[in-house]
């Protein structure tokens, strides 16, 4: 519709989730009648996410060193962890407060149809996270916070079924009550909070 690079920047911006292509026109308008500055500040945030994002060692999580900030803040509860499919969900149950333990990302969620499998997610680094504890038991809970959906429920019922003979652990899901077919992140405080402090035992 337009030429030259407002055309080229609209079109990239168009390609992103949640982005029609009139969000995507309003986006490089803005940014064509606003300062120089802020072009520089969206180049360099784009550019460091590029090359200096790391994933946590330990959970997945998105971190800027080794282990990601819940991972590192020993204050945060090692016997609780809640398993996740993406970064965002973590920010999701984080907003609660409802929450003092540590996550789990396994990035993603089975989906045999698009070709994810198991050995897509990282439930091998659960397992392992599980297993390496000194004593074999000092994770006593693992809180499955998948969405609630189709594939999100699938997760759950494998995870079940992988977790279930660990000794002294309960595996548990959040309560019913989130809207379904959808997304964690896109539930509200209150709901997610309480479908967190309602979770029903499945093991
Ligand atoms: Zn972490």
């Amino acid at each position: 519709m337009y030429e030259g690079p407002i055309q080229d920047l609209i079109d990239q911006l168009a390609k992103l989730p949640g982005l029609g292509p009139k969000g995507a026109q309003r986006i490089a308008f803005h940014l064509l009648a606003g300062e120089d500055v802020e072009i520089d500040r969206l180049t360099a945030a784009l550019v460091r996410v590029r090359d200096d994002v790391t994933f946590c060692s330990e959970c997945g999580n998105v971190a800027a060193e080794s282990l990601c900030r819940i991972c590192g803040d020993a204050r945060r509860d090692a016997t609780k962890i809640c398993v996740v499919e993406e970064p965002k969900d973590i920010y999701a149950i984080e907003r609660t407060k409802e929450f003092d333990g540590r996550y789990h990302v396994l990035g993603g969620a089975l989906d045999p149809l698009a070709g994810i499998g198991p050995d897509q997610l990282r439930i091998r680094e659960l397992l392992r996270r599980l297993a390496d504890q000194p004593d074999g038991k000092d994770v006593a809970e693992i809180i499955v916070a998948t969405d609630p959906n189709t594939e999100g429920e699938a997760t759950a019922t494998y995870l079940l079924r992988m977790l279930k003979d660990f000794p002294g652990l309960s595996v548990t899901r959040l309560a019913s009550g989130l809207p379904m077919g959808g997304d964690l992140e896109f539930a509200d405080e209150l709901t997610l909070g309480r479908a967190l402090s309602g979770r029903r035992i499945l093991v």
